[in-house]
C-alpha cells in the first residue's frame, strides 16, 4: 500500500478504499494492523507541553529559598568562611533534588493515570466489532461510529444512518453538521458524534490529522496549579514578607546596639531560612497525586488535580438512578397488553404478545451480547422464551430507523416486511401513550385509543411495584411517509427490574451524616424513581418529594430546592438544576453519561461520568470517571477528598508551627542575648530534617473516621483557618518555651558553655518537632491510637530523622560544619 496519499480529496471512497487496502465489510486483518502500526505510529499527538527533566530541574532554583541561600553563599564566602558556604552549597543542590524527585513523581503518577482514561474506540477487524484504544488506531481501520463517540481518528464516511458531528472541537461551531457518504463525507479526529451512526475508513492518524496539525498550537498553554496550591503559595508569599520585616526590625536593633554585620547578616540568613515554608506546595501537589492514585485503585480516575480538593468540599450530589443506585442489569418481568398480564405464562398464539415480541426485537440496537442493558434484557427474554428472534430479524429488514435520545425519551425504527413497511416504538409512557391515536386490542385489530388514562394508570402501578417501565408501538404503512408519527398504534407496556445496588445504602447513610445532600435526577418514571428511592433510604426522614420535568417550568425557587427526586428529566433540565443550586453557593457533584450531558457535566463543580455506561463525549467533559459506575464509589471518592484536604491541613499546621517556633526562638535570642542564637546552617538542618520526611509521611496519612461525620467545608474556607492559626501560635509557643527552658535551666543550673547550650538548644528543637506530629490528630481523638500513630510512614519518617540527628551527633566532621561543640 502506498501512502501518504497526495490525492485522498479526488478519489472516490470504493477506490479509496482499494488504494488504502482496506475492506469495508471485514477491516483489516490482525497482521496487517500490527504491519501498519509499526509503519505509521500510534495514534496519538504527542504532547508539547510536557515540561521536560530540565526545565523541572532549573525551576528548583528558582524560589525564595534558594534566593536566600544563595545569598547566605555570597556572604559566608565573603566574609571567607569556606566551610559553611560549601555546606550551603550541598544544601542548595540537595533541595533542589529532592524538589525535582518529588515533582517528578507527582509528574509520573499523574501520566499513568492519564493513561487509564484513554478513549476507547470501536473498529471492524477480521470480520469482527472490537472495542480498542484509540491509539492503536490505524490507516485503513473501519471506524464504527456511534452517538456519544469521540471520533478517534480523520477518516471518510463509508455508510452512515442519519450521522451528524460537532465539530466545535476543530472549528470552534458548535452546530452539528450532517455527515452523509455522498457529499460531506469526512469526519476528523476529536469532533463529537451527535447522533445517528457511521461506518467509516480511517484516512489519517495521530499529527497527521486535522486536529493533530493545529494541536501545536493549543497545548503549549501552561500547567495552571490547582485553587489549593494557588493558595498555598499565596500563603508562603505572605510569611515571607512578615519575616522579612521582622528580620530588618532585628538588624535595625543589633546595629542601634552597635553590633557586627557579619552576625547580623547571619542572623538575617537564619530567620529568612526559618520562615520559608519551601515545602508548602510540593507536598501538596504530591497529596493531591497521591490521592489520585488511590482513588483510581477505587475505581475512581480523577483527571484534573484540583477536582480532588473540590471533592472534598461537595454539599449536594445530583446523581442519576439507571446504573448509578441501580446495577443496570434488567430482567423483564411483566408484559401487559391489551389481552391482559404475562408474568411467566407466555404462549407463541397469543397475537398481541406476538406484536410485542417483534416491537422489543426489532425497535432494538442491541444482538443480545453488549449495548445497552435495557434492550439486552429484552433480546434476553425473547431468546429465552424460544421465540425466533433469528427469524423476526431475518424477515425484517431495517432501513431506517430514530435513535434514542434523552430528551425525546424514545426510539423508532422502520422495517421493510415483504412488501409493507413497519415502524416500531419503543419510549416512555407518557410520550408514546401521546402519540398513539389507535390501540391494538385483543382480538389484534386496531381501535381507537380511548382509554389512555387507564393505560396510564397501568404504567404508574408497574412504577410503583419498583419497575422500570417502557412502553411500545407500531405503525404499518403501505409506503414510507414523512410524517412518522401518524396512526401510531399503541401496544402495551413491559416492566423491567433493575435492582438497587446494595452497597448503596450504607453510601447514602454516610452521606446523611457528612451533611451531604443528595437529589435524585433522573429520566424515569417518577414513581419508578421513588420506589428506588425508598428502597435506598436516599432521604433520611424517608420522605421523597418529586417533580418531574413537565412541572419544572411551573415550580418556586423554594419548591425545587426543596424537592430531591427529579424524574423525567432532560439534560437541559439538569444543567438548570445544577445552575440554581451553583447561584445559592453550593458545591454541587453531578453524574451523566449521555453525549446531551457534557454541558451540566463541565457546569457542576465536580462532573462524574460513567465508565461503564457512558458515552465518550460525557468522558471528555467530566472530572471523574466511574469505573464501577456506583454512587458508592462517589461517595468513596468523597471520603477520599475531605482526607487529603485533612492531610494537607495536619502539614500546613505542622510547617508552620515548627518553623514559628524556629523564628521566636531565634528573635528572642538576638533580641535578649540571653542564650546564644541558632546558626544559619542549623535552622537550615533543622528544616530539611521535618520539613521533608514527617511533612511528606503526614500527606500519606488514612482519612479519620470522623471526616464523614462533620458537615462538608465551606468553598471560601482559607486553607488556615483562624482556628488553625490559633493551634499554630499554641504549639510554636509550647515548642519554644520547653527548647528555652531547658537552655535556661543549662545556663544557670548546669552551667554549660555557649556552645554546649547552642548544641543543647539544636537537638531539643529537632526532638520537640519530631514528637510535635503527634500533637496534630483532631482534638477528642485518642492520644495513643489515631490516624497519625496508625500512619507507618510517619514511623518510619520519625526513626529516619532520629538516625540522621544521632548521627550528627557522633560524626565529627558534621559538627564542625554546623557549629556543634560536645
Ligand atoms: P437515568 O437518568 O437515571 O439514567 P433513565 O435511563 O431512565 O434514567 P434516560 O436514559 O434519559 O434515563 O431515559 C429516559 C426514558 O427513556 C426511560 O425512562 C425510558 O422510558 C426511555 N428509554 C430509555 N432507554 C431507552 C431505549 N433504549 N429505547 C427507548 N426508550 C428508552
Amino acid at each position: 500500500m502506498k501512502f501518504p496519499l497526495s490525492d485522498i480529496g479526488s478519489l472516490s471512497t470504493p477506490m479509496l478504499i482499494k488504494a488504502l487496502d482496506s475492506d469495508k465489510e471485514m477491516g483489516l486483518s490482525g497482521k496487517e494492523v500490527l504491519l501498519r502500526q509499526q509503519q505509521f505510529g500510534k495514534n496519538i499527538i504527542q504532547k508539547q507541553n510536557r515540561t521536560p527533566w530540565w526545565k523541572l530541574l532549573l525551576e528548583q532554583f528558582l524560589n525564595p529559598l534558594m534566593f536566600v541561600l544563595g545569598l547566605a553563599v555570597v556572604v559566608t564566602f565573603l566574609f571567607q568562611d569556606y566551610l559553611e558556604s560549601a555546606a550551603i552549597l550541598a544544601v542548595i543542590f540537595l533541595n533542589a533534588g529532592i524538589g525535582f524527585y518529588m515533582e517528578w513523581q507527582a509528574n509520573v503518577s499523574m501520566n499513568a493515570l492519564s493513561a487509564l482514561s484513554e478513549q476507547q474506540a470501536r473498529v471492524l477487524r477480521e470480520g469482527y466489532k472490537q472495542i480498542i484504544n484509540s491509539s492503536d488506531i490505524t490507516i485503513g481501520d473501519v471506524l464504527l461510529l456511534e452517538a456519544g463517540d469521540i471520533v478517534g481518528a480523520d477518516g471518510r464516511v463509508m455508510e452512515e444512518i442519519n450521522l451528524a458531528v460537532n465539530e466545535a472541537a476543530l472549528t470552534g461551531e458548535s452546530i452539528s453538521v450532517s455527515k452523509d457518504f455522498k457529499n460531506k463525507n469526512i469526519v476528523y479526529k476529536g469532533t463529537i458524534v451527535s447522533r445517528g451512526k457511521g461506518k467509516v475508513l480511517v484516512t489519517g492518524i495521530g499529527g497527521q490529522t486535522e486536529i493533530g496539525k493545529v494541536a501545536h498550537l493549543t497545548q503549549s498553554a501552561e500547567k495552571d496549579s490547582t485553587p489549593l496550591e494557588k493558595k498555598l503559595i499565596q500563603l508562603s508569599k505572605k510569611l515571607l514578607w512578615i519575616t522579612l520585616g521582622i528580620t530588618l526590625l532585628i538588624i535595625l536593633a543589633g546595629l542601634w546596639q552597635g553590633k557586627e554585620w557579619y552576625p547580623l547578616l547571619t542572623l538575617a540568613i537564619a530567620l529568612a531560612i526559618a520562615a520559608i515554608p519551601e515545602g508548602l506546595p510540593v507536598v501538596a501537589t504530591i497529596a493531591l497525586a497521591r490521592g489520585m492514585l488511590r482513588l483510581a485503585k477505587n475505581n475512581v480516575i480523577v483527571k484534573r488535580l484540583s477536582a480532588v480538593e473540590t471533592l472534598g468540599e461537595t454539599q449536594v450530589i445530583f446523581t442519576d438512578k439507571t446504573g448509578t443506585l441501580t446495577l443496570n442489569q434488567m430482567s423483564v418481568e411483566k408484559i401487559v397488553t391489551d389481552s391482559g398480564v404475562y408474568t411467566d405464562e407466555f404462549s407463541e398464539g397469543d397475537a398481541t404478545l406476538q406484536k410485542w415480541i417483534a416491537a422489543a426485537a426489532l425497535c432494538n440496537d442491541s444482538d443480545g451480547t453488549e449495548g445497552d442493558p435495557l434492550e439486552v434484557a429484552l433480546i434476553h427474554f425473547i431468546k429465552k422464551q424460544n421465540f425466533k428472534h433469528k427469524k423476526i430479524i431475518d424477515s425484517n429488514k431495517r432501513i431506517g430507523e430514530i435513535p434514542f435520545d434523552s430528551a425525546t425519551k424514545m426510539m423508532g425504527t422502520l422495517h421493510l416486511n415483504e412488501k409493507k413497511y413497519i415502524a416500531y416504538f419503543k419510549g416512555a409512557t407518557e410520550v408514546l401513550l401521546k402519540k398513539s391515536n389507535y390501540i391494538l386490542n385483543k382480538n389484534n385489530k386496531k381501535e381507537v385509543f380511548t382509554n389512555k388514562k387507564d393505560w396510564e394508570e397501568k404504567a404508574n402501578q408497574l412504577a410503583g411495584e419498583g419497575y422500570r417501565v417502557l412502553a411500545f408501538a407500531f405503525r404499518e404503512m403501505e409506503q414510507p411517509q414523512t410524517d412518522f408519527f401518524k396512526d401510531v398504534v399503541f401496544i402495551g407496556l413491559v416492566g423491567l427490574i433493575d435492582p438497587p445496588r446494595t452497597e448503596v445504602r450504607e453510601s447514602m447513610e454516610q452521606c446523611h451524616r457528612a451533611g451531604i445532600e443528595v437529589i435524585m435526577a433522573t429520566g424515569d418514571h417518577p414513581v419508578t424513581a421513588q420506589a428506588i428511592a425508598q428502597k435506598i433510604r436516599m432521604s433520611q426522614s424517608g420522605k421523597e418529594k418529586t417533580i418531574t420535568g413537565f412541572e419544572l417550568g411551573d415550580k418556586t425557587e423554594k419548591e425545587i430546592l426543596e424537592t430531591n427526586i427529579f424524574a423525567r428529566v432532560n439534560p437541559a433540565q439538569k444543567l438548570q438544576l445544577v445552575s440554581l443550586y451553583q447561584q445559592k453557593n453550593y458545591t454541587v457533584a453531578m453524574t451523566g453519561d449521555g453525549i446531551n450531558d457534557s454541558p451540566a457535566l463541565r457546569k457542576a463543580d465536580i462532573g462524574i461520568a460513567m465508565g461503564m455506561k457512558g458515552t465518550e463525549a460525557a468522558r471528555e467533559s467530566a472530572d471523574l470517571v466511574l469505573k464501577d459506575d456506583s454512587f458508592a464509589s462517589i461517595v468513596l471518592a468523597i471520603r477520599q477528598g475531605r482526607g487529603i484536604l485533612n492531610n494537607i491541613k495536619y502539614f500546613v499546621v505542622y510547617l508552620l508551627s515548627c518553623n514559628l517556633s524556629e523564628i521566636i526562638i531565634v528573635s528572642f535570642a538576638a533580641l535578649t542575648g540571653l542564650i546564644p542564637p541558632l546558626l544559619p546552617l542549623q535552622i537550615l538542618f533543622i528544616n530539611m530534617l521535618t520539613d521533608v520526611l514527617p511533612a511528606l509521611a503526614l500527606g500519606m496519612s488514612r482519612e479519620p473516621e470522623s471526616v464523614m461525620e462533620r458537615p462538608p467545608r465551606a468553598s471560601g474556607e482559607p486553607i488556615v483557618t483562624r482556628r488553625n492559626w490559633i493551634e499554630i501560635f499554641g504549639y510554636a509557643f509550647g515548642m519554644t518555651v520547653s527548647v528555652l527552658a531547658i537552655g535556661f535551666f543549662a545556663k544557670y543550673n548546669l552551667h554549660y558553655t555557649d556552645a554546649k547550650i547552642n548544641h543543647l538548644i539544636f537537638l531539643t528543637l529537632i526532638l520537640a518537632q519530631l514528637w510535635h506530629v503527634f500533637n496534630l490528630p483532631e482534638w477528642g481523638s485518642s492520644y495513643l491510637k489515631n490516624e497519625i500513630t496508625k500512619n507507618k510512614y510517619v514511623w518510619m519518617a520519625l526513626v529516619a530523622c532520629l538516625i540522621i540527628a544521632w548521627s550528627i551527633y557522633f560524626i565529627p566532621v558534621f559538627q564542625t560544619i554546623l557549629h556543634l561543640e560536645r
